[in-house]
């Protein structure tokens, strides 16, 4: 990725404005939130989203918690349930996000939810994140602002010592306050805890009035590269594919015959970006084989690989 100067903005409504017109122009934008400096992409631009996995150099694709304003956006986006209204009206604004069925068609991201059904979605209560969300009106996904296997950044200088250099700006918003992941409730089945975090299991069952599940077997973690059931095309996949058999679905990288084509240029991002919405194309074509070009296995081209080894596993 080319070098850029990441600006450092004031958390005043001047810099939260610049801020938002970043995003809304698909750049990338660090901010403040009540647990830990997020590293925020326009939630429905597959491209800006790619360019986080790129940012980080995260080595694979797990699904990102998508943060809104208020519950009306939220409901914009997923199946809004009485489970949900309940933790929404307990926790909301604050350190808790709940997985909820994905509406379908709203313009939100395959790559925020790593082509699952579901979104992880939240109200997060830091004044500086709620002006930003609300200044740009929409879903921004938003996953720690640290580059991969690094500890989460909790004041701005360590996102610059971090990703300077790769991301747009960072507001600064001094430290955050609770310096935890938020809990991660999934409301698809029976309500289960899928992660601890800010907002304590015991205070999230009283609000329900009913227990969380804590196991964490694949039907209810569903996060990619914990489970192995994770969002797989039903089709079989061969890798690595330089010819193409016939009766193949074809995914091409770079410049070769085929029906979908995840970066006819060889860009990573643009294949990235690419990549879950056209699985589920293909997935919805006549054929029940689909072969993949050889990605380069390097920067974001070893997350299109693991996530693509996945689809290709025998299941
Ligand atoms: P964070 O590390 O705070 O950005 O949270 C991201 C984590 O949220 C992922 O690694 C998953 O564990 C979880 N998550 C996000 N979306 C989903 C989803 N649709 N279903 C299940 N878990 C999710
Ligand atoms: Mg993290």
């Amino acid at each position: 990725m080319p070098n850029k100067v990441t600006q450092l903005l004031p958390s005043t409504p001047d810099g939260v404005a610049t801020a938002a017109d970043l995003l809304g122009e698909g750049g990338l934008v660090s901010f403040p939130t009540e647990t830990v400096y997020g590293l925020g992409a326009d939630a429905t631009n597959d491209t800006a989203v790619a360019r986080i996995f790129a940012a980080k150099g995260r080595p694979s694709f797990n699904p990102l918690i998508a943060h809104v304003a208020d519950i009306e956006t939220a409901k914009r986006y997923v199946e809004w349930s009485d489970a949900a209204q309940k933790l929404a009206d307990a926790f909301w604004p604050g350190p808790l996000s709940l997985v909820l069925p994905l509406k379908q068609n709203t313009g939100m991201s395959h790559l925020v939810t790593a082509g699952l059904p579901s979104l992880a979605i939240r109200i997060p209560a830091h004044p500086v994140a709620h002006q930003l969300l609300e200044a740009v009106g929409g879903p921004v996904a938003a996953p720690s602002a640290n580059p991969s296997g690094k500890i989460s950044a909790t004041r701005a200088t360590h996102v610059i010592d971090g990703l300077g250099g790769k991301i747009e700006a960072v507001i600064d918003g001094g430290d955050c306050a609770v310096g935890l992941e938020s809990t991660i409730v999934g409301l698809l089945g029976e309500p289960a805890l899928l992660r601890p975090g800010g907002v304590p299991a015991e205070d999230i069952e009283a609000a329900l009035g009913a227990k969380l599940k804590h196991d964490t077997s694949p039907d209810t973690l569903l996060a990619p590269g914990q489970m192995s059931s994770h969002y797989a095309p039903g089709a079989a996949v061969r890798l690595n594919a330089t010819d193409w058999q016939v009766g193949e679905l074809r995914l091409g990288f770079g410049h070769v015959p085929c029906d979908l084509n995840l970066s006819e240029s060889g860009d990573l991002i643009e294949a990235a970006a690419n990549l879950f919405r056209h699985l589920h194309a293909l997935d919805r074509m006549e054929g029940n084989r689909i072969a993949v070009s050889p990605i380069p296995d390097q920067g974001l081209g070893r997350a299109i690989n693991d996530r693509l080894k996945r689809a290709a596993a025998p299941r």
